[in-house]
């Protein structure tokens, strides 16, 4: 049995669906369940619709409805004749009365944001299925929902494990042994039985728990890269493809920003040694890259280069002349009580640095710090982080990164105690040419074994 999860733009249109049927018609004797994200850009669209709804712009939202309606059923048509209309239009149905409702309210809460949200994957499910079907697969739909268990944190819930193995060994493991199993991911429910999802790019996630429950030999996560990248394509085109890459870095890689795997993919797989490919829908015949639980050996020292954006830094100098004992911890409770996790923190004498991504509740942390040091704060940050196992056997690593550096003012730096990862912090203006002037530096010369 495997895992094959594509992502949005695998999906993205009627074309897009028939290639991963192709893709997945190849490897059916593997016993595959198959994992969908909402096809194209549709979670944003979802999420934009909510936003006009629920600030009173109802007639955008109803227009931005139309569209997804219009899309979705044009792509279903394509795909499969009339044979979807019906479910599809009872889908947008629904989803009508939801925005309504909204328009109504005024407000959005994390449950509601969940349950428009949800509709992207609901739909892409659906279709890709009766895809399958035309395309000569036996193909069933099982409800994530029914599945996946999660916590009542909306938004960014997390899996209850127990109860979603079970299901997926009583549900889903017999089901992918008689025909090719489709599921959406990101979306799962709570206790109550009320939709929640896994935060944003959460399918990844999904093709993961379902693996590691449901006893899969592989987990392939397909997308529209040749794998993992020494840099983000975004930043820096032209990057080399890791051949092969540990739990390890890969975790790191996916937290410091490298948006081709969610960070918290790699955690059930590694509980159950489950090897993850990262491929290519567009070009299913290239090798990808391939993340195992052992360290890769490899003779560069850093084996790629992740960035965070829009990161804030805080300053926090004591307002007594010394550090007082328990300054540091004052100050990490105020970040857990506002359950905003801290990535980097750099200490001095008089003063701690940190960086946080999520600043939605950065008013209410500064005020509470305020109350007993003094706080700045610096925002349009980005964290550069170079990930590889061999970064702590590697002496002179610092040195080169800073000559790399030159000119470009360095905020922070922090080697992490796992010493697989070296971070500096930076301006945002200035991260593609740290990006591109570090990558020039660490892979002059590339180690053919790891890297094409
Ligand atoms: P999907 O919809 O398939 O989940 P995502 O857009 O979430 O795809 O992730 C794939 C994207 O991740 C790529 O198109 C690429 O722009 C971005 N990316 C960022 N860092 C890296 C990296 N180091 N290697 C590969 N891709 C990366
Ligand atoms: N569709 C969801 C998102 O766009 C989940 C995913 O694609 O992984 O965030
Ligand atoms: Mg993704």
């Amino acid at each position: 049995m495997i895992v094959m999860k594509f992502g949005g733009s695998s999906v993205e249109s009627a074309a897009a669906v028939q290639r991963v049927a192709a893709i997945v018609a190849a490897r059916v004797e593997r016993h595959p369940i198959v994992i969908v994200s909402a096809m194209g850009k549709t979670t944003n669209k979802l999420l934009a619709m909510a936003q006009s709804a629920s600030a009173g712009r109802r007639d955008d939202a109803l227009r931005q409805w139309e569209e997804l309606r219009e899309f979705h059923l044009a792509e279903a048509r394509a795909l499969a004749g009339d044979e979807l209309d019906a479910a599809v239009e009872e889908h947008f149905n629904e989803l009508s009365e939801l925005v309504k409702g909204l328009a109504v309210l005024g407000e959005l809460t994390p449950r509601s944001i969940d349950a428009i949200s949800s509709y992207g994957e609901r739909l892409s499910s659906v279709i890709v299925t009766a895809a399958f079907r035309r395309a000569g697969m036996a193909a069933t739909h099982i409800d994530a929902r029914q599945v996946i268990r999660t916590d009542r944190r909306h938004t960014q819930a997390a899996p209850v494990y127990e109860a979603t193995y079970q299901r997926l060994r009583d549900i889903v493991a017999p089901a992918a042994a008689k025909a090719v199993v489709v599921m959406a991911g990101f979306i799962g429910s709570t206790d109550q039985d009320v939709t929640s999802t896994l935060g944003r790019g959460g399918s990844d996630f999904t093709a993961s728990i379902v693996g590691a429950g449901a006893g899969a030999e592989e987990i392939q996560i397909w997308t529209d890269v040749d794998g993992m990248l020494t840099a983000d394509p975004t930043i820096l085109p032209g990057a080399h493809r890791v051949r092969a890459i540990s739990f390890a870095e890969a975790a790191e890689l996916a937290y410091f920003g490298a948006k081709v795997l969610h960070p918290s993919t790699v955690l059930p797989a590694v509980e159950k040694n489950i090897p993850v490919l990262i491929l290519n829908s567009r070009r299913p015949e290239a090798p990808g890259t391939r993340i195992v639980a052992e360290a890769v050996p490899c003779r560069n020292a850093v084996k790629s280069i992740a960035c965070k954006r829009r990161i804030a830094a805080v300053n926090i100098a004591s307002t007594r002349m010394l550090m007082a004992h328990g300054f540091l911890k004052r100050i990490f409770e105020v970040f857990d009580r506002f359950e905003t996790p801290v990535d980097i923190v750099a200490t001095s004498e008089v003063s701690v640095s940190l960086t946080i991504d999520n600043t939605a509740r950065l008013e209410a942390i500064l005020a509470e710090l305020g109350q007993f040091a003094e706080v700045g704060v610096e925002e349009s940050q980005a964290i550069v982080c170079l990930v590889g196992e061999n970064i702590r056997h590697t002496p002179g690593i610092a040195a080169r990164v800073f000559h790399a550096l030159d000119g470009i003012n360095i905020r922070m730096i922090s080697q992490g105690a796992s010493r697989l990862n070296l971070s500096v912090v930076v301006a945002e203006a200035d991260l593609k040419p740290a990006v591109e002037r570090l990558h020039a530096e660490l892979f002059r010369e590339i180690d053919p074994a790891v890297f094409e």
